[in-house]
């Protein structure tokens, strides 16, 4: 397969060069030329398969050039070692689990499949292979958590401090070995704006192998684009539209449900959930892409203020707002409807959803009030409710029950190197 870069069309690599890149010589990002068609026996037998079945045949459909069936089974085994529940709310409403892996949240999918698929290619090279990759909490422990022990690999993380969580937090900061985190005075658009710098820096460039890990790697995309259809695979029916609401907050997620979309599943339409950063929502209204400095919220996970992969689905829609509209639709939400959400989907559902969760429920439910139908609707559940115990317990009214494993993670220490948001700092890391 061939990815362009979005800042020149022409410029075209490989999948492993892309993977191994992370991000373009000319700062943009790798977009598929073009994508192959699932054969129609695939969405007819659909059901019969399950997650790593599925995962198997999408990717290669993609990939057979690049990488061979045994290596490619094999990733998959060792990357999908969890799967994505889908769950009724009521006869239309369904909630898909993203939160099974190891560090509870949907990251995992993507980081996992990045993982083993760069240490498949770097397998025959000397030098180290240096992740770098900035979080606002979930994306840093997946990608640590899936590259932890991976030889000939390190994993050097930015998390802005004081603005995650501290289940988040923990996660990101205990495991040691091959991953180091940077504890950053500053947003975590200063840690975005950090790693792209060190991207574009000569002097790094020639010294050390970096790669990302964020969700600018299309090899941590790509994989979220396989529960889109093992969700599609699940459902009681399938002859009803299919509508996803996706939290969303550097449109990453949103990104690979499209990939699924282009691939042949019948989707009618991507809900965009946003929280009070709402600059894709904006564009969608305006036409034009405005990018604003983030705002905390609840939903921490979204507080995106330059969403990165705007410019992939601009690309993706050859910047025709009009087609974009067609199939994606946005909203946001304010924290206080997002707690009001968590309350009402627990008394209406008896189901106990996070505040990322509850942002995509609250966008699925305008989508129905402004268009309403009959539709399959699929909410992604990004977390598990434990890792926002004190707001889900407080807006619930009922107790979370916390996981073993992250029961462990929040028994070790902490171990962090606190640095100022700038270039020179991480360079000094770095180097
Ligand atoms: C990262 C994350 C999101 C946002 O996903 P994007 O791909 O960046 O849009 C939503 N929810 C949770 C829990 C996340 O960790």
């Amino acid at each position: 397969m061939k990815l362009y870069s979005t800042n020149n069309k022409n410029n075209q690599v490989s999948f492993k060069e892309a993977v191994i890149k992370g991000i373009a010589d000319d700062g943009g990002l790798y977009v598929p030329v073009s994508l192959p068609q699932m054969q129609e026996a695939f969405f007819e037998r659909i059901e019969i398969l399950d997650l790593q079945d599925i995962a198997f045949a999408v990717s290669r459909r993609v990939l057979k050039e690049e990488i061979p069936d045994y290596e490619l089974f094999k990733i998959i085994r060792s990357a999908f070692t969890f799967t994505a529940p889908l769950k009724p709310l009521d006869n239309d409403k369904n909630i898909l689990e993203l939160f099974h892996g190891p560090t509870l949240a949907f990251k995992d999918f993507g980081a996992r499949f990045l993982a083993e698929t760069l240490s498949f290619f770097n397998q025959d090279e000397d030098q180290k292979l240096v992740i770098l990759v900035a979080t606002s909490g979930d994306t840093g422990s997946a990608v640590a958590n899936g590259f932890y022990n991976v030889s000939g690999i390190d994993v050097v993380l930015l998390y802005p401090s004081g603005k995650v969580s501290k289940i988040q937090e923990q996660q990101l900061t205990t495991l040691g070995g091959n991953v180091t985190a940077l504890e950053v005075l500053g947003s975590f658009d200063d840690c975005q704006r950090m790693v792209k710098e060190a991207f574009n820096d000569k002097e790094l460039k020639s010294k050390v192998k970096l790669t990302s890990a964020n969700s600018i790697n299309f090899a941590r995309l790509f994989p979220q684009s396989f529960y889109y259809h093992y969700a599609y695979s699940q459902l009681e029916r399938r002859d009803m539209p299919v509508i996803f609401s996706v939290p969303s907050g550097n449109l990453g997620n949103l990104t690979a449900g499209l990939i699924a979309r282009k691939m042949g599943l019948p989707v009618k339409k991507f809900i965009a959930a946003l929280n009070s950063n709402d600059v894709f929502a904006n564009y969608l209204k305006s036409g034009t892409f405005q990018p604003k400095t983030s705002v905390r919220t609840i939903s921490n996970a979204m507080d995106v203020g330059n969403p990165s992969n705007f410019y992939r689905i601009y690309s993706m829609f050859d910047g025709n707002l009009n087609s974009m509209k067609e199939v994606i639709f946005s909203q946001s939400f304010s924290d206080n409807q997002t707690r009001q959400a968590i309350g009402e989907i627990y008394n209406k559902y008896g189901y106990l959803a996070d505040p990322h969760g509850a942002v995509g429920y609250l966008a699925l439910k305008e989508y129905l009030k402004e268009y309403p139908g009959y539709y399959n609707s699929i909410i992604l559940e990004t977390a598990h409710p434990a890792k926002f115990k004190d707001i889900v317990e407080e807006n619930s009214g009922t107790s979370v029950e916390i996981p073993e494993s992250l029961v462990k993670c929040l028994e070790k220490k902490k171990k962090s190197i606190v640095v100022s948001n700038n270039l020179d700092a991480l360079k000094s890391i770095l180097l």
